[in-house]
């Protein structure tokens, strides 16, 4: 009986013909879970972007929306949009003389801060383009550029209770 075993055991082949399936299953299960999990987050987690000064948010875009929300009524004048340039541009100061210039890139999903007059080193627009839920930050302007990752940017609830 002992050496009967044996036999069967070595007849049998090491890769039997059904195991293919097994692993072509794991080979498309992995590929699934890397699509879904990596390359698929890049591309549409990156919403929008909120716009914040002195941290009050003032302003919200959704990309390839062309049309940046105006959260703070105070700003309204202060924000102003570019569609065929695709910047947004926040003013400061009574006069309006400080400024900071936002270019908006739809298809890659980030903004950046192209221009602005804050300081000599211009610390903002050395900042890299927004990233997932990265930011730029403007200091002398206390400006603060947030990528909106993975929700949708807030709007402010119009008619609530006071
Ligand atoms: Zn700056």
């Amino acid at each position: 009986m002992k050496n009967a075993e044996y036999i069967h055991f070595k007849k049998a082949k090491p890769f039997r013909f059904g195991d293919v399936f097994v692993y072509i299953g794991v080979a498309v299960l992995i590929a699934f879970l890397f699509v879904y999990f990596v390359i698929i987050p890049r591309s549409s987690d990156n919403l929008g972007f909120g716009v914040f000064v002195d941290g009050k948010q003032v302003a919200v875009y959704n990309y390839g929306s062309f049309n940046p929300q105006i959260t703070d009524n105070s700003f309204s004048d202060k924000i102003v949009y570019d569609k065929s340039a695709n910047t947004l541009t926040v003013y400061y100061g009574h006069d309006n003389s400080h400024f900071n210039v936002i270019k908006i890139d739809d298809a890659k999903k980030t903004a950046v801060v192209k221009d602005a007059n804050c300081s000599v080193s211009k610390d903002c627009v050395y900042t890299p383009s927004l990233k997932g839920d990265s930011a730029i930050v403007c200091v002398p302007h206390k400006l603060k550029i947030v990528g909106l990752k993975d929700k949708a940017p807030s709007l402010p609830t119009t008619g609530g209770v006071q």
